[in-house]
């Protein structure tokens, strides 16, 4: 109840495009039951948590922000929803995001733009003498409704997804700990894809042991997600006193990118100086590919949306226009109805890309760099450095105003220089919260580890904290 009454006091913030009171009190008082007969489930029984609106949820709406789909209810849950009820977790409700998870500031969805709860914090207001309605701040995203529900206290936990960055980029932005699992450790069944090849449920937490606990749960091959690994036998807890003398981070020299603020770069600094101070070793290492990630996400990205989106014909479910003067302006309609312009143009830029006479220029030409991106990686991990160490974002959060002042999409699309690179490897990589700036809003730093060190990286995560 203390959650719901939350939600509703933070009901300006528009982190829940539904909230499910009425299961959310059922499932409460079914977990209260347990508690007193001493059959609790586990660590996660009767804890509320909230999923992102792309993950599908029985008999409950599940829209992508998206006009298309504003009346969907999906008959089944996602397996990591499904996962999260087996352990007695309670459903608080399904959060805001850009429209179908393309984005980085959570200001693109058909039901309005996500508000960082920071922006309403005592150190911002002061600080910055912050009193307009209009100067609130964006809370990243595309997973930003997931980021707000954790930092504004209204739900223990949240599922987000993260295909270039989009659980990593709000963690950072709105202050909580955000986890991009292992690609292939965590089910995508019921995950309504972006970019198949690149997509993970991320994990959204108040902190680095709560998001353990949370991957212990879902980690795990799962029959209806072939692209799924068995999960590496380890304790779900993380080591109480995590010792960091014997690591080896590298800093990627790359990663001192144009646009980087300043005091994001000291923060960089100051906390691989404390790793160094503790007795890891740091060293600079280059990741020479890095460079394209950007360009190689955009043209597969496109490719598998132009793929992905086919399904939305107005014929299986979701939206159907009202003209019916044949098929073919039934679907166009449909979809020009829809899809908002982000949709609708990276589904005409993918199927140019597709085109049989672009098809090796650019799309197998992305996969080919997309290897070289990996590949530095392994080249790094096997040298004998056990985890990079980079910002997460290139600044803290930026106004609403000058967000989409700024071409929204070039803005967006550099947003994830630091975060891309993880998803062309399918690697773990976590954002963890180390300050405020000096306009009072979190700053976040990322660490990016080899496949399968995933508790790993949490532990160190822990450490930082
Ligand atoms: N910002 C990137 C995009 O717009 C990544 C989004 C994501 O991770 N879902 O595609």
């Amino acid at each position: 109840r203390k959650c719901l009454n939350r939600i509703k006091k933070n009901q300006h913030l528009n982190a829940y495009i539904t909230v499910t009171e009425e299961l959310a009190l059922k499932q409460a008082h079914e977990a209260e039951t347990r508690l007193l007969q001493g059959t609790s489930k586990g660590p996660l029984d009767g804890i509320p948590f909230a999923v992102k609106d792309n993950f599908s949820t029985r008999d409950v709406k599940t829209t992508c922000a998206s006009r298309m789909l504003k009346d969907y209810t999906p008959p089944y849950n996602a397996t990591v929803v499904q996962k999260l009820f087996d352990q007695g977790a309670l459903l608080l409700g399904k959060t805001n995001m850009d429209e179908f998870a393309m984005g980085s500031g959570s200001t693109d969805g058909a039901f309005g733009p996500v508000r960082n709860p920071w922006s309403y914090a005592t150190p911002y207001c002061e600080r910055t003498g912050a009193a307009q309605d209009s100067d609130w701040v964006i809370s990243g995203g595309s997973s930003g409704g997931s980021a707000a529900a954790v930092a504004s206290l209204t739900s223990y936990l949240a599922l987000g997804s993260d295909t270039g960055g989009s659980t990593r980029n709000p963690g950072a932005l709105c202050g909580v700990v955000a986890l991009k699992p292992t690609y292939g450790l965590l089910s995508r069944h019921g995950l309504i894809p972006l970019v198949n090849s690149c997509d993970v449920p991320g994990i959204l937490a108040r902190s680095a042991s709560d998001a353990a606990i949370i991957l212990g749960i879902l980690q795990g091959i799962d029959t209806k997600d072939s692209t799924t690994i068995p999960a590496p036998p380890s304790p779900t807890e993380l080591p109480e006193n995590f010792d960091v003398k014997n690591l080896c981070i590298g800093i990627p020299k790359e990663f001192y990118a144009p646009g980087l603020s300043e005091e994001t770069a000291v923060q960089w600094s100051r906390v691989a100086d404390m790793f160094e101070k503790s007795g890891a070793r740091v060293e600079q290492v280059s990741l020479p590919h890095s460079h394209y990630s950007i360009a190689c996400y955009h043209v597969l990205c496109c490719a598998e949306v132009a793929s992905n989106m086919a399904r939305f014909d107005g014929l299986q479910y979701g939206h159907r226009s009202e003209v019916d003067s044949s098929t073919e302006a039934m679907y166009a309609t449909t979809r020009h109805e829809g899809f908002n312009d982000v949709v609708r143009g990276r589904i005409l830029s993918g199927n140019y890309f597709l085109l049989k006479q672009n098809y090796e220029h650019y799309f197998v030409k992305a996969q080919r760099v997309r290897r070289l991106i990996a590949d530095d990686f392994n080249r790094v991990f096997s040298s004998g450095i056990h985890m990079l160490l980079t910002p997460t974002t290139l600044s803290d959060a930026a106004r609403y105003a000058d967000f989409t002042q700024e071409d929204n999409r070039t803005r967006s699309t550099q947003e994830d220089i630091f975060t891309v690179p993880a998803n062309m490897a399918g690697l773990p990589a976590v954002s963890v919260p180390v300050t405020l700036s000096r306009r009072g809003l979190p700053i976040g730093l990322q660490l990016i580890g080899p496949a399968f060190r995933d508790k790993k990286l949490l532990s160190v995560a822990q450490w930082i904290e």
